[in-house]
């Protein structure tokens, strides 16, 4: 037996309609707010991820799925959308049609981590980007439509905490102020962060080791770094948000694990999905596009892991998608009749199902038990002969005789919700 990846999992038919749901939810909500989806490839350039997420992340450091093509070529899979959605941007051109634009993404990533609940090797996102908008009304605008999706998928119980990281003018200082901090702590570092707290120190800030954690606790705020742009751009994040009644935490240990955020940054997290409880996250990223070659453009934007997304929802309110009818049939003749009725349902946008193997009566019932189906509509010899046919209520267990001519009129005047007059 083939089995599949570790970490990459299939998505069955009975976990679908969930997906189906979100990516319903997505552009309902998304769409009002003036997003368009772009779809980009799932394979890039390596060179496009070091370059944006950073060479010393995590991510890059040791999540990528990277291999050479038979041309030697050096690419990877998409370990995230914002890269490919700003190469895109650039190398189209699109700031020239909108100087402002607004552009969502849905689909698979790639991350070589230790599988574990809510953690895969290929996992899903949805993400939303605003290019070229400095206001911090954006910034706004951005975790409005991202508080209203939850709400629209029903998840109320997260959180959001938001942080501002400051701009290349503020956080030099800072990020001395962390490095002279940490050198005095390096004992108690894990040695990721002992040997990349030179050049990153705000990593450390962000590790997931719990003596790291614990060694940083006192560290000092990036909040009273700020300059006063970054100052009134955050306070103006602040009142706007409090003003459209979205509640959030400061949180001034959040940095986020990507290199190229500044001022603001925010996640979802949920504590129900105990360890891995961040379930979106997103920042600023002004000097992105401008790194990668493209115009001086501001940015903002947001990924939402659909998985953990999955694991918070209360999947019993999505109703399953079951077929309507079920055509059971009895001898040759009448199985061909019944094929016929079951194609004109489908025509029509009807869900039907019906065995064609001539089983017997009662394990033809006994499928369409299983399948939930609410009418099943018998056809024997004698139903045949009499040009009729059986219709069984299942929730009733009551059955009539209908002449097969008048079956549409009938079916419309009894379960006219089901059936829309033809
Ligand atoms: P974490 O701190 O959990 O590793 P992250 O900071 O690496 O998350 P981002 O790169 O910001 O995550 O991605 C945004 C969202 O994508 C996360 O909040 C999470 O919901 C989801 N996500 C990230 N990595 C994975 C993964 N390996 N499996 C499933 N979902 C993931
Ligand atoms: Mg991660």
């Amino acid at each position: 037996m083939i089995t599949g990846i570790k970490g990459m999992n299939d998505i069955l038919p009975a976990e679908i309609e969930a997906w189906h749901f979100i990516e319903a939810c997505v552009r309902e909500v998304f769409h009002p707010f003036g997003f368009k989806e772009i779809r980009v490839p799932v394979v890039e350039k390596t060179e496009l991820f070091c370059r944006s997420i950073g060479e010393d992340t995590d991510i890059v450091e040791k999540e990528m799925y990277t291999f050479a093509d038979k041309s030697g070529n050096s690419l990877t899979l998409r370990p995230e959308g914002t890269a490919s959605v700003m190469r895109s941007h650039i190398e189209h051109k699109l700031h020239i049609l909108n100087p402002v634009d607004r552009l969502y993404y849905v689909g698979p990533m790639f991350r070589y981590e230790r599988p574990q609940k809510g953690r895969y090797r290929q996992f899903h996102q949805i993400g939303a980007e605003i290019i070229g908008e400095p206001s911090p009304l954006a910034d706004v605008q951005l975790l409005n439509m991202l508080w209203r999706f939850f709400a629209r998928i029903g998840i109320n119980d997260a959180v959001l905490q938001i942080n501002s990281l400051g701009c290349p003018g503020c956080r030099p200082r800072y990020r001395q102020a962390l490095v002279d901090f940490i050198a005095e702590r390096l004992d108690r570092l894990c040695g990721d962060c002992r040997r990349r707290y030179q050049h990153n120190p705000l990593r450390v800030l962000d590790c997931k080791v719990e003596q790291c954690r614990d060694a940083v606790q006192a560290a000092p705020s990036v909040l009273d770094f700020l300059c006063p742009d970054c100052g009134t751009h955050f306070n103006t994040v602040r009142r706007l948000l409090s003003n459209l009644a979205i509640p959030f935490e400061v949180n001034n240990r959040m940095v986020r694990g990507l290199d190229y955020y500044c001022r603001t940054t925010f996640e979802m997290i949920a504590s129900r999905l105990g360890a891995q409880n961040a379930v979106a996250a997103g920042g600023r990223y002004d000097g992105l596009i401008e790194s990668l070659g493209g115009p001086t453009l501001p940015g903002i934007g947001f990924a939402i892991g659909m998985e953990r997304l999955t694991l918070m929802m209360d999947t019993t309110r999505i109703p399953a998608s079951r077929p309507l009818l079920f055509l059971a049939a009895l001898g040759e003749k009448a199985v061909e009749k019944a094929f016929l009725l079951l194609a004109d349902f489908q025509k029509q946008g009807i869900g039907a199902e019906m065995d064609f193997s001539g089983k017997s009566l009662k394990s033809q019932l006994r499928r369409a038990d299983k399948l939930q189906t609410p009418l099943v509509l018998i056809l024997g010899e004698d139903e045949l002969a009499a040009n009729q046919i059986q219709v069984r209520d299942m929730e009733t267990a009551t059955q009539e005789k209908v002449g097969l001519e008048s079956l549409r009129t009938f079916l419309a005047s009894r379960w006219p919700h089901h059936f829309p007059q033809a």
